[in-house]
């Protein structure tokens, strides 16, 4: 039987809108600024649309080519507005162009005659919009930060433009939305703590997908990428940017008492473009590999594809997350789905997914001799290595698999929209 119950058995499945202005959950993840918040967008609607729900998921059209919707199964599917120039725009410049996003998107309910009861919005931009629309329809306005502007501020030398403007909205939006579904309960402290006292907040956490996840052993893994069996390999994935610590990182391993050990092996993945921010930062952190004269030991393998992740945290002893700071970090639990150890930084949501010492270790962010003394940690010993990998994989499957989270946010949907109506 199906979780779901239909809010009106015998109608059509309920409509749920997402929106995420700069997340495109239709594109390649890896690179321009797409990573965490693409991945949950597309993950939640399609684990809805397996619930019963219609989901649709708004965001800005970002290329010329791209289509202007995607059906990704029955019943979820993307669709692109557009909102300014129909090119790549760094979110920092985005908000000027939403009051466009705002009419497209009325627009478009009206040249489908339909309306969405709940819209669930993603990121500071996107909360905007949801409170705009509020304006003009009744609706339940759920919100998910992914990062939280004063959070963020406090660590980047550069304050934008937009940061004032950001940080108005997301307080505005914390006391205005029906529900704030946090991702974990350190960044509900952290909305408690910058941003206000009022307003509802739930704890869902994020998911990964357990059955793409450590589905294959070590040895099968490493075989496939061509990684010697007994290869001591350190590995990082994610966007290069200045606040993913990877700069850490690559320092802890040049003080590793295996740096001359020829079998050790740093793998740094995560596409980058050429003369844009993210590569600005590759070319910098290649500069420090070469500096500290790792680059024998040092793979920059690029974006890595949905098809080919699994293998690479399958075949790493350790993954290290060196953030200075996560509202979640979905890395965590896809490494920790794959039996490997994740050895992260002590903020945020990463205190909530490793726990230390049973799953991996938490190190304090940008500290390189704590992060160097637990890599050799893991690597020194195999059996610790399988034994908190097991564990790990145990904590993804109670705690962190889509399905649950999914039912888990179905749940409380359904449960405002029965207030709205009732
Ligand atoms: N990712 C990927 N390929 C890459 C780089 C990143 O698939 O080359 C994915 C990674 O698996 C994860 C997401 O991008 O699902 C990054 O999410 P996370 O929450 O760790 O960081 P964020 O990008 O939100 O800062």
């Amino acid at each position: 039987m199906s979780p779901f119950t239909p809010i009106s058995p015998h109608g059509p499945p309920t409509k749920v809108a997402l929106i995420s202005v700069h997340g495109d959950p239709a594109v390649e993840i890896g690179a321009e600024e797409a990573g965490g918040q693409n991945v949950y967008v597309r993950q939640v609607g399609e684990a809805l649309a397996h619930l019963g729900w219609q989901v649709d998921m708004f965001t800005r059209k970002a290329h010329p080519q791209q289509a202007e919707q995607v059906q990704h199964c029955p019943g979820c599917r993307t669709i692109r507005l557009t909102a300014g120039p129909t090119e790549f725009v760094s979110r920092d410049e985005i908000f000027e162009y939403l009051p466009q996003f705002v009419r497209e998107l009325l627009g478009f309910q009206q040249q489908e005659s339909c309306q969405y009861p709940l819209v669930h919005t993603n990121y500071w931009l996107s909360s905007w919009v949801g409170m705009e629309l509020k304006q003009h329809q009744p609706l339940v306005q759920m919100h998910t930060y992914h990062s939280l502007g004063a959070i963020k501020y406090a660590n980047v030398p550069n304050i934008p433009a937009i940061a004032t403007t950001r940080l108005a909205i997301e307080k505005q939006c914390l006391e205005a939305a029906d529900c704030i579904v946090a991702t974990s309960p350190q960044e509900e402290a952290h909305m408690r703590s910058h941003l206000s006292s009022r307003g509802n907040i739930q704890v869902i956490p994020c998911g990964t997908d357990i059955g793409r996840y450590g589905a294959m052993t070590r040895a099968e893994a490493r075989q496939k990428l061509g990684i010697p069996l007994d290869a001591k390999v350190v590995f990082y994935i994610g966007r290069f940017d200045p606040r993913k610590g990877i700069e850490t990182l690559v320092r802890a391993v040049a003080q590793s008492k295996f740096r001359t050990d020829d079998t050790l092996q740093l793998i740094i993945g995560g596409g980058s473009r050429p003369g844009e921010k993210d590569g600005w930062e590759r070319d910098r952190i290649e500069g420090i590999v070469q500096d500290l004269d790792l680059a024998d030991h040092t793979q920059f393998p690029g974006r890595i594809s949905n098809d080919a992740l699994p293998y690479y945290y399958a075949a790493a002893d350790v993954s290290v997350v060196p953030s200075h700071y996560e509202p979640f970090g979905l890395v965590a639990i896809e490494s920790m789905a794959s039996r490997t150890p994740v050895i992260a930084s002590d903020v945020g949501g990463l205190q909530f997914t490793v726990l230390p010492h049973e799953t991996g270790l938490l190190i304090p962010a940008k500290d390189i001799p704590g992060f160097s003394r637990a890599i050799d940690q893991i690597l020194a010993d195999p059996s610790l290595r399988e034994q908190w990998g097991l564990a790990a994989r145990k904590r993804v499957e109670t705690t962190f698999s889509w399905q649950g989270v999914a039912q888990q946010l179905s749940q409380l949907y359904q449960q405002h929209i029965l207030q709205m109506t009732a």
